[in-house]
C-alpha cells in the first residue's frame, strides 16, 4: 500500500520529487496504477518546451496529499501507485522515441495496470494507444480534452506524425473504437472550413467551449457515459483545454478555455467510466510564469484521474 513518503514528518518541499513523493519502482506485480513521464517535445508546431513537463509536474505534485474527500478515496493506497520513472526519448528522432514509448507501455497495459502519464507533447498519445492495442488486442474509446481537434492530416505539408495529427493516425490504425471518440473544450481557430467535417468524420461528439457554457459539465458527462458505457476508455488531457489565464505554461495556448475548477468537475465524473489509461500533456513550464500554476494544475488533474479510477475500483457496482 503506497502513500506519499514522510507525510507529516518531512516538509513537502524537502526530499527527491517523485510524483506525490510516492515510492519509485518498476515492479508491476502489486501496482494497479503507475505514474510515468515522457519528456518529449520534438513534434510540437509552435512553442516547444514540454520535455520539461514531467519534472515540473513531479516537483509541484509534492503538494498533493493522500485523501480525496470528493471521491471519498485514498487513490494511492487503493491503486498502490508507484512512480515508474520516465521513458527515455531519443531527442530529435520521432520513430525511435515512439518505439520506446510503445515498448515501455505495452507490459504496463498487459499487466492490467493503469498508466497515468505526464507528457510530453501530444504526439506521445499515439504510441501509448499502440501499446494498449498491442497488449489487449482491442481498440478503446477516447475521451479527449483539448482546445484543438488534433485530427489534421499532416503538418509541414507531408509530416503525418505530430502533436496535431495523432487522433487521425490512431483512428486510421484501428486503435480507437468507431463511434466512441469524444472531444471536450474545442475552440481554436482552424486552418480551413473543411477541418470541421474532417474532424466530424472521426469524432463522434465534439463539445466546444460554447457547448460547455450552454450545458455545463454534468449533462455532457451524462451523455458521454451513456454512450461509452462500460467500454474501456483512454482519457487524454491536453492542458491547453484550460484558459491561458489558468494554464499559461503550454505550447499552443488558446484564449477562452475552461477554468481549472470546470476541468476538475469533468474529471471527477470519470469514475463512471472504465478508464484504462490517462495522460496530461503539453505542460511547458518555461512559459509558466505565475508560480508554476500549470504544472501544479496538471499534478492535481492526475490526482483526480487516479481518484476516479480508485473510486470505481473501491465501490461495489
Ligand atoms: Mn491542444
Ligand atoms: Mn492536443
Amino acid at each position: 500500500m503506497t502513500d506519499p513518503q514522510g507525510l507529516g514528518r518531512s516538509p513537502r518541499f524537502a526530499q527527491i520529487a517523485s510524483f506525490a513523493r510516492l515510492p519509485q519502482s518498476q515492479d508491476l506485480s502489486a501496482a494497479k496504477g503507475v505514474f510515468l513521464g515522457i519528456p518529449w517535445d520534438d513534434a510540437t508546431s509552435f512553442r516547444s518546451g514540454a520535455r520539461e513537463g514531467p519534472s515540473a509536474i513531479r516537483n509541484n505534485s509534492r503538494l498533493v496529499r493522500s485523501y480525496n474527500m470528493f471521491a471519498k478515496v485514498y487513490p494511492f493506497r487503493v491503486l498502490n501507485i508507484v512512480d515508474w520513472g520516465d521513458i527515455d526519448p531519443v531527442p530529435g528522432f520521432l520513430e525511435d522515441t515512439f518505439q520506446r514509448i510503445e515498448a515501455g507501455l505495452t507490459p504496463i497495459f498487459k499487466a492490467g495496470v493503469v498508466p497515468f502519464v505526464a507528457g510530453g507533447d501530444h504526439s506521445i498519445t499515439l504510441p501509448i494507444l499502440r501499446a494498449q492495442k498491442a497488449a489487449t488486442g482491442k481498440s478503446v474509446s477516447l475521451l479527449h480534452f483539448d482546445a484543438h481537434f488534433d485530427t489534421w492530416e499532416a503538418y509541414w505539408q507531408t509530416k503525418r506524425y505530430t502533436h496535431g495529427t495523432w487522433v487521425k493516425r490512431a483512428y486510421e490504425e484501428g486503435l480507437l473504437t468507431k463511434g466512441n471518440v469524444f472531444q471536450v473544450g474545442i475552440r481554436s481557430p482552424l486552418y480551413d472550413a473543411q477541418d470541421v467535417p474532417n474532424n466530424a468524420a472521426i469524432v463522434h461528439r465534439t463539445y466546444t467551449t460554447e457547448d460547455v457554457d450552454a450545458n455545463g459539465y454534468a449533462p455532457i458527462m451524462d451523455q458521454v457515459v451513456s454512450e461509452i458505457r462500460d467500454d474501456p476508455v483512454y482519457v487524454s488531457l491536453d492542458i491547453d483545454v484550460l484558459d491561458p489565464a489558468f494554464a499559461p505554461g503550454t505550447g499552443t495556448p488558446e484564449p477562452g478555455g475552461l477554468s481549472s475548477r470546470e476541468l476538475i468537475h469533468f474529471l471527477r465524473e470519470l469514475y463512471r467510466l472504465s478508464v484504462v489509461g490517462f495522460d496530461v500533456v503539453e505542460v511547458a513550464p518555461q512559459y509558466d510564469h505565475m508560480g508554476q500554476v500549470t504544472a501544479l494544475t496538471a499534478a492535481n488533474a492526475l490526482f483526480e484521474g487516479m481518484s476516479a479510477v480508485a473510486r470505481r475500483r473501491s465501490t461495489s457496482r
